[in-house]
């Protein structure tokens, strides 16, 4: 047989490797959204509006009210690794804002043109930049990289065009823009119903009206009314749960025995985070199997406080998986004191119809 030499091991070009991760972590527009809000969140807004064209694949665009960011880091902003949240490892086990790690802004710079537009408190005008894979780039072939001053108030807007312009495969793998615009409906709606004293406008580009419109003096029951409607809204009962042992607290809105829908919506927070998880979801459903109707559903608004030392974020890079210790004890606890809250509000109903 014939043996051929073995091909030479080289490294990957680092752009190459960025681009890679990027990928990763942003599989569709709406984790892009994700940590986007998550960031104007962070820097302490109080007002985010976000549009949206062609389900976020053409433009994903969010202002926000926050505190800007300084003109001296803009060079750096989207570099991989780069953030203000973040000095040593042992800050994870006691970070208490949403992303940590600096990888966003540097991902959706490797896969999408993206531009920045930020004015902080003491600046006396606003810079735009433009970015391409982790460096500042002109904004037109020819010109200065340099972050340029312009008119503008306080806050920041990230424009983000052309998702996956240069990963033609994910491009194409989207069929429809509706779909991913419901994807970011349902992220947008999740953070306007959890971050009190927050205002929250979604709309799609060109259009007059918002799809998602939330005031910031809004209550969590008027938030949940704007969003999920009435019907959820006036079933509505408050739960709250903690235990030390197991470091967490929980509180929450959950429909009581009158609401039943086909499928559960939970809207399920860990540390002012939005997760997904089947055990809690699964849990939920047990405690109401006895209280509704077979194949019925509850609508519930979960926000899990848990000692970020018990917490491992780090699970991926999406970090849309989440491990804690105790979460067994934790879905039992909070599960019972669902399951009084509601076994109560029936037996006053039953006693009041007795009166
Ligand atoms: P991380 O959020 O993990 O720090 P990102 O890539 O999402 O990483 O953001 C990098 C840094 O950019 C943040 O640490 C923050 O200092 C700054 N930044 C990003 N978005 C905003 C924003 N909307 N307002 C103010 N600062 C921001
Ligand atoms: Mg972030």
């Amino acid at each position: 047989s014939i043996v051929t030499a073995p091909r030479r091991i080289k490294a990957l070009d680092p752009d190459v490797v960025n681009k890679i991760a990027a990928g990763e972590i942003i599989v569709a527009p709406v984790h892009a959204l994700k940590e986007l809000i998550e960031n104007a969140v962070d820097a302490g807004s109080t007002l985010l509006e976000i549009v949206v064209k062609e389900g976020g694949l053409k433009l994903l665009q969010i202002t926000d009210n926050g505190h800007g960011i300084n003109k001296e880091d803009l060079p750096i902003l989207c570099e991989r690794f780069t953030t203000s949240k973040l000095k040593a490892f042992e800050d994870l086990t006691s970070i208490g804002t949403y992303g940590f790690r600096g990888e966003a802004l540097a991902s959706i710079s490797h896969i999408a043109h993206l531009s920045v537009t930020t004015r902080t408190k003491d600046s006396n005008c606003a810079y735009r930049a433009h970015y391409d894979s982790g460096r500042l780039a002109p904004a037109k072939p020819g010109q200065s990289a340099d972050p340029k001053p312009i008119a503008g108030r306080q806050g920041t807007q990230i424009t983000v065009e052309d998702l996956f312009y240069n990963v033609p495969t994910r491009r194409r793998a989207f069929r429809s823009a509706s779909e991913e615009y419901n994807k970011i409906l349902d992220v947008v709606g999740r953070y306007a119903v959890h971050c009190d004293g927050v205002a929250f406008s979604c709309k799609k580009h060109g259009e007059a009206s918002a799809t998602i419109s939330t005031q910031s003096t809004s209550s969590t029951v008027d938030r949940i009314r704007q969003i999920h409607g009435s019907s959820v809204a006036n079933e509505l009962i408050e739960f709250e749960s903690a235990d030390e042992r197991w470091g967490f607290k929980a509180h929450g809105w959950t429909t009581n025995a009158n609401y039943h829908v086909k499928k559960t919506t939970l809207l399920l927070f860990i540390n002012s985070r939005s997760v997904e998880s089947s055990n809690i979801r699964k849990a939920i459903e047990q405690t109401y199997s006895t209280f509704l109707p077979k194949g019925g559903h509850p609508f519930t608004y979960l926000s899990l406080e848990i000692d970020p030392q018990r917490v491992d974020v780090n699970v991926h890079p999406t970090k849309r998986e989440v491990n804690f210790l105790n979460e067994d004890e934790i879905i039992e606890t909070v599960c019972n004191d669902i399951r009084t809250k509601l076994a109560n509000v029936d037996t006053s109903r039953t006693f009041m119809t007795q009166t």
